[in-house]
């Protein structure tokens, strides 16, 4: 099985590739993402942080969703501020502002074309991963004083992931 890839692991800052078909492969990294996130009690993985540079996410808010080649249409203008943290970035939590809901286009595991509005928490998760497709991380999206206040964590993170 795959392992998580931590902060300074260049994979996680890349900008993920499009899936082009939906074959075996796909579905396996699917599976793997599962898999791993419920084994580390996540509630969304993205495929960069298992060193997938594709677009692929998963999240759980209730019911396993996969996310392939997601596009986030609209998002809306109102906000909320709520704590995330992130299975890359382990045991750092800060509070980020993200829209309230937003519209995705994706592929689910089955290959239909879906087109939803999510709100709330799951909105969160799913900016959160989508993220994760462009190479941003959460900690790009909090207040430059808890950026500077969590520094040191950060450094030992980066200093352990480039230990593996
Ligand atoms: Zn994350």
């Amino acid at each position: 099985m795959r392992k998580i890839r931590l902060l300074g692991d260049p994979v996680l800052r890349r900008r993920s590739k499009e899936v082009e078909a939906l074959d075996e492969s796909v579905e396996s990294i699917v599976e793997e993402l599962f898999q791993i996130m419920y084994s580390e009690d996540g509630v969304g993985l993205a495929a960069p942080q298992i060193g997938v540079s594709l677009r692929i996410f998963a999240i759980d808010d209730g019911k396993p969703m996969a996310f392939v080649n997601p596009k986030i249409l609209w998002r809306s203008e109102d906000t909320n501020i709520g704590e995330e943290g992130c299975l890359s970035i382990p045991d750092v939590f800060e509070d980020v502002e993200r829209s309230n809901s937003v519209v995705v286009e994706y592929l689910d595991f089955k290959g239909n074309v879906a087109k939803k509005q999510f709100s709330g928490y799951t909105a969160r998760v799913i900016q959160h991963e989508y993220d994760h497709l462009d190479g941003v991380l959460f900690i790009d999206r909090i207040a430059p004083n808890r950026r500077i206040a969590i520094r040191e964590k950060l450094i030992s993170i980066i200093r352990e992931a480039n230990r593996k």
